[in-house]
């Protein structure tokens, strides 16, 4: 088995990954399409950048992030784009500080792997401060 693939599915301990799957209930955390249940979850806070393997920093994504980038997983590695959706967080920061963009609404994802919704100013607000863009 190639290394790379060994070494990304093994980031994820499988409770986490669990939680991150129940949370997401099928759908890509991005866009809501369809995702399978061996989708690569995307840390929001690099592994380069000292994110952690938990519920917060995780986003079930669809698409891929690395060499063949396209759908939200790819949008999420893309700089500008995923940076202002809160789906790729600083070194500097707290993921479950940082709201994360559904498609439909701004969430705080919790350490429990549940999910807590903004409302458009708290969002906003957040968004300011932490330099998320317009
Ligand atoms: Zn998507």
């Amino acid at each position: 088995m190639p290394r790379l693939r060994m070494g990304r599915i093994m980031t994820w301990p499988k409770p986490v990954r669990r939680l991150i799957l129940d949370r997401a209930k099928g759908r890509c955390e991005g866009c809501g399409v369809p995702i399978p249940d061996d989708v690569d979850i995307h840390h929001r806070q690099y592994v380069s950048r000292g994110g952690k393997s938990v519920a917060e920093n995780g986003l079930a994504l669809c698409g891929r992030g690395n060499v063949l980038s396209f759908g939200c997983h790819g949008r999420a590695h893309s700089g500008q784009q995923g940076e202002a959706r809160g789906w790729a967080v600083h070194s500097w920061a707290d993921p479950a500080q940082i709201p994360v963009w559904s498609g439909e609404a701004w969430w705080l994802l919790n350490p429990d792997g549940t999910r807590s919704q903004l409302t458009w100013d708290e969002a906003a607000e957040l968004r300011a401060l932490y330099g998320m863009g317009e």
